[in-house]
């Protein structure tokens, strides 16, 4: 494989993500709370090293992606299942980006099987100088070929340092886009497949479980002026979940806080986004560097 230059970070937190993301795949998850998988996710990518890019997401059935832990007494996975379990580690802000889907309900292993033969084909068709949209169509295409349509607003994206959607999008349905993937250019790909009954397409539900900083202003409120310092020093423009600062402020004022630092337009809020005619959702995603002769998988474990 020809060489890449990239910081030797990417490596070090895609190899640790990896991991993470095989240990997950082995341990039965069944009876563990999505507050349990978040705190195994989390705590397994610092142990080895790397600060989690973003909180883990843990998204049920019909629920795609965005949703981490928010409750103490969380939903407890039972057989029936499907779940998606996203996850990013990053040294330095140099981040990566993985994800695995795991079913507990036969009804959907084929959907799963082909979400992941989906990924495998796009990585296999990834290399420098090949457009976007065509990674687009071997997805769409595999998951035709299955029996299954894919999720055509959730699209992959470049990944620079701090910033995990960084302006290129790897769309998950054939788009006629000029854009080029790029050497030395990090990207996740990452086909969400649901259903033929489904509507094909993700809409916004009513939980609030990730923030990120979107811009740093003084709000002349000395208690709010704490909550964007905090998140400031820890998170910089990554994503954040509440959780993670129950400890240092009190639980129902932080709330109130980071929505009033919404509304000011200092924090961004991604709500959970959910399969709009309840479609279950599979999704696979790896982290990537293209070449001239082919794709690096940054995520391997
Ligand atoms: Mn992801
Ligand atoms: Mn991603």
């Amino acid at each position: 494989m020809s060489q890449v230059s990239i910081p030797q970070e990417y490596f070090k937190a895609g190899k640790i993500a990896g991991e993470v993301r095989e240990a997950v795949r082995k341990r039965s998850l069944l009876g563990m709370s999505l507050l349990e998988i978040c705190n195994f996710v989390e705590g397994m990518s610092r142990q080895k090293g790397a600060e989690p890019a973003f909180p883990c997401c843990v998204s049920i059935n019909s629920t795609a992606a965005h949703y981490s832990a928010l409750l103490e007494n969380e939903y407890v996975l039972k057989e029936g299942d499907i779940i998606k379990i996203d996850m990013g580690s990053h040294i330095n802000g140099y981040l990566v980006d993985t994800a695995i889907t795991m079913s507990y309900n036969p009804e959907y292993d084929s959907l799963v099987q082909a979400t992941e033969t989906s990924l495998n084909a796009a990585i296999k068709a990834a290399k420098e100088d090949v457009p976007v949209g065509y990674i687009g169509k071997v997805i769409e295409d595999t998951a035709k070929s299955w029996g299954f349509k894919t999720i055509s607003n959730l699209s992959g994206h470049s990944i620079e340092q701090y910033r995990i959607h960084a302006g290129v999008s790897i769309p998950n349905v054939w788009i006629s886009a000029n854009s080029k993937l790029k050497a030395n250019t990090i990207y996740a790909i990452e086909p969400f497949l649901t259903v033929p009954e489904g509507a094909g397409y993700v809409v916004e539900g009513s939980a609030k479980p990730i923030y990120a900083m979107s811009s740093r202003k003084k709000t002349n409120d000395k208690k709010l002026d704490e909550v964007v310092d905090e998140i400031w020093n820890t998170r910089r423009t990554l994503p954040f979940t509440p959780r993670w600062y129950w400890d240092k402020f009190p639980k129902a004022e932080l709330s109130k806080m980071l929505d009033k630092l919404v509304k000011m337009r200092i924090f961004r809020v991604y709500p959970d986004l959910i399969e709009a005619r309840g479609g279950f959702v599979a999704q696979f995603e790896h982290t990537i560097v293209p070449t001239s002769t082919g794709a690096i998988v940054l995520t391997q474990a």
